[in-house]
């Protein structure tokens, strides 16, 4: 059964297209700057790139020229769109409405239009997107998977603020957490590389990219996570802060910085590209700090830090911790900034065999012998996560 995955920004859209169960990817892609000047497609099939550029006025428009190279006989995988049995989207905020993927209909429209401004940047692009396939795919199943989705069974004392209680009921000001999607593929596929059941695992999944988030894992279910009402709370990023006093945006608001100035600072110009002053990506950072740039040197420290210091909070969280997963970008390549972080944690339990740490690619386990504690990489695969919904839930 071809399941086609969607995932669509503000003005890109990522495709995969899936061959299930099997989780066979036949193609995948990027429309890229729709709207603007430059608009491209590349587009991916066995080995080869095939990329086209030109007028894209709209998501409507990159879909339709998605589905057209799908079945171009130059390009093409499939020889009839109709071969295209079900559609899965990534949608980020699914709110406190949606505990897993759904099969979207008006009511599930409605319900993501609701929160949208609590994800004004993704939730808006992602329903332009889910209408733009209804269009052009009338009569296919679309299954919406959110991001917020796994992250539903944290207990209310992990996500409640210490804010006036009104403003969780007014506005909905809660943690609710992102990258579910990961966070729940990695803790799964840990259970397996155990032995375990995939409700017998206590795990801290370490999601590493340009966004990074931590959850805990505990049977199975996520009962804490460093992301909260937005992504911008949590450990270091690229261009985010993760988690600051509150009172420096009061303090910077006296000196004369707006709203938006705080929101760009916070989001785009901090994280270690605010701390190195160079660079958000952690190989160039790397590089820098071996030729001894001190800027990124601390930038990788701080980073490798904070991660640590989570991982010491929900080791207390979950009591019984059976394994670290890392994952993302950084997480699944960058051994240096996993020894850091692991480093000097057999206090509880945690220790890194350094030569497997070192040679890892793919899938691996990397703690030592004596380690307590399992330390797992797992490439993390959002899309097959979403085209495995898709696939379920288009079948029942
Ligand atoms: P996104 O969150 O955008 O999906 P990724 O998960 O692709 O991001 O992660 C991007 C980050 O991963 C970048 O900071 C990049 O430098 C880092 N990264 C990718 N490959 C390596 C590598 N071989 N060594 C160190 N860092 C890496």
């Amino acid at each position: 059964m071809i399941v086609l995955v969607l995932n669509c920004g503000s003005s890109s859209i990522k495709y995969q297209l899936f061959d299930m169960p099997e989780q066979k990817v036949l193609s995948k892609g990027l429309v890229e700057r729709i709207g603007e000047v430059g608009a491209a497609l590349e587009h991916q099939y066995e080995d080869q790139t095939h990329r086209l550029e030109g007028e894209i006025l709209n998501h409507e428009e990159g879909i339709a020229l998605i589905l057209e190279t799908l079945i171009s006989p130059e390009n093409g995988v499939l020889k009839n769109i109709n071969e295209i049995k079900a559609v899965g989207h990534r949608v980020v905020h699914g709110g406190e409405a949606f505990t897993g993927s759904v099969v979207i209909d008006e009511n599930v429209i409605r319900s993501i239009e609701e929160v949208a401004d609590l994800a004004p940047l993704h939730n808006p692009p992602n329903l332009t997107g889910i209408r733009a396939a209804m269009h052009e795919l009338p009569g296919v199943p679309q299954i919406a998977c959110f991001d917020t989705a796994f992250h539903t069974t944290i207990p209310q004392v992990a996500y409640m603020y210490a804010l006036p209680y009104e403003l969780y009921e007014k506005f909905g000001i809660r943690r609710y957490g992102f990258h579910g999607t990961s966070h729940r593929w990695v803790a799964r596929r840990a259970a397996e590389m155990l032995g375990k059941g995939k409700y017998d695992i206590n795990c801290i999944t370490c999601h590493l990219g340009n966004g990074s988030s931590i959850a805990a894992v505990k049977d199975g279910k996520s009962v804490d996570t460093s992301m909260g009402l937005t992504p911008l709370e949590g450990v270091v990023m690229g261009t985010r802060s993760g988690d600051i006093d509150p009172a420096i945006l009061f303090y910077l608001a006296d000196k004369g910085y707006s709203i938006a100035d705080l929101n760009k600072l916070c989001n785009k110009q901090s994280g270690v590209l605010g701390l190195s002053g160079s660079s958000n990506d952690m190989r160039t950072l790397s590089e820098k700090a071996e030729a001894g740039d001190e800027r990124a040197r601390l930038a990788l420290d701080v980073f490798s830090y904070r991660i640590k210091k989570y991982i010491g909070t929900y080791t207390a969280v979950l009591g019984r911790l059976d394994a670290v997963v890392f994952t993302g970008g950084i997480g699944e390549n960058a051994a240096d900034i996993r020894a850091a972080i692991c480093g000097d944690l057999d206090q509880i339990g945690i220790g890194l065999d350094p030569a497997l740490n070192a040679s890892v690619s793919g899938e691996a386990k990397i703690s030592s012998d004596s380690s307590r504690v399992a330390v797992l990489v797992i490439p993390t695969n959002e899309e097959a996560a979403i085209a495995v919904d898709t696939y379920q839930m288009s079948q029942a």
